[in-house]
């Protein structure tokens, strides 16, 4: 006899109603752990920025494949994978990321065209032909008054010369300096303003900040 049949002589007698209960017990688990991705879906993922056409969430999720197309497509590299942080079930979806560059819908490269949206082989992205970039709300800037350095009567204004929809507009409150405000109205989130800020590296001025002064934050939903 070999060891393997010492092994499998050695092996106890299966107890067919154990099996049973086992069974049952893991397919409980699978359900309960379907159930809870389920859930995850229906209490709703946090709200994120999203790339032009990229506005209804149910469509993007349902459609976007996680092939990244429209990362490579876009000329400025601000379109990101989500991570964690944004929800298990948004996991390499497109996000906005506006560090370095932002969203001007590739009117210096395409002509006012998105070319993600082109790039996007599910229409994951997709945008209504009647479709503007003043019109669509990818996001909305918030100034951090703790943080933001013209709030410090610096004069900083970076936000304000860097948008292009004249969003923001400087007051002189009780004659400080000038200071950023949000013209709501105006803003769509293409986070001009964001990618120029300097609160963050204007050294000690802000140095317990872990974001720059002005962020866009994604529209939460109703
Ligand atoms: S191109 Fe479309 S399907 Fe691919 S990652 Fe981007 S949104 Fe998703
Ligand atoms: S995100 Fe900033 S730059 Fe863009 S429209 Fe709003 S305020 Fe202007």
């Amino acid at each position: 006899m070999s060891m393997e049949d010492g092994k499998k002589g050695a092996r106890p007698a299966v107890d067919a109603a154990a099996v049973s209960r086992r069974t049952l017990m893991a397919a409980a688990g699978c359900s309960v752990a379907l159930m809870g991705l389920g859930a995850l879906k229906y209490a709703g993922t946090p709200a994120q920025l999203r790339p032009p056409g990229g506005q209804d969430e149910e469509r993007l999720m349902a459609a976007c494949i996680r092939c990244q197309k429209c990362f490579g497509a876009c000329p400025r590299r601000i379109i990101v994978p989500a991570k964690l942080e944004s929800g298990v079930l948004s996991v390499r979806t497109p996000v906005l990321s506006f560090d370095d560059s932002y969203c001007d819908w590739c009117a210096e490269e395409n002509g006012g065209v998105p070319l993600c949206v082109s790039a996007c082989p599910t229409e994951a992205l997709h945008l209504p032909p009647e479709a503007t970039a003043e019109k669509t709300i990818i996001g909305m800037a918030k100034i951090d008054q703790k943080t933001c350095l013209a709030f410090r009567d610096t004069g900083c204004r970076y936000c304000y010369d860097a948008c292009p929809y004249d969003a923001i507009e400087l007051r002189t409150d009780d004659g400080t300096n000038p200071r950023p405000y949000i013209i709501e109205d105006r803003c769509n989130g293409c986070g001009a303003c964001e990618s120029v800020c300097v609160s963050l590296t204007a050294g000690a001025l802000a140095s317990s900040a872990s974001e720059r002064a002005v962020v866009i934050r994604p529209i939460e939903k109703a």
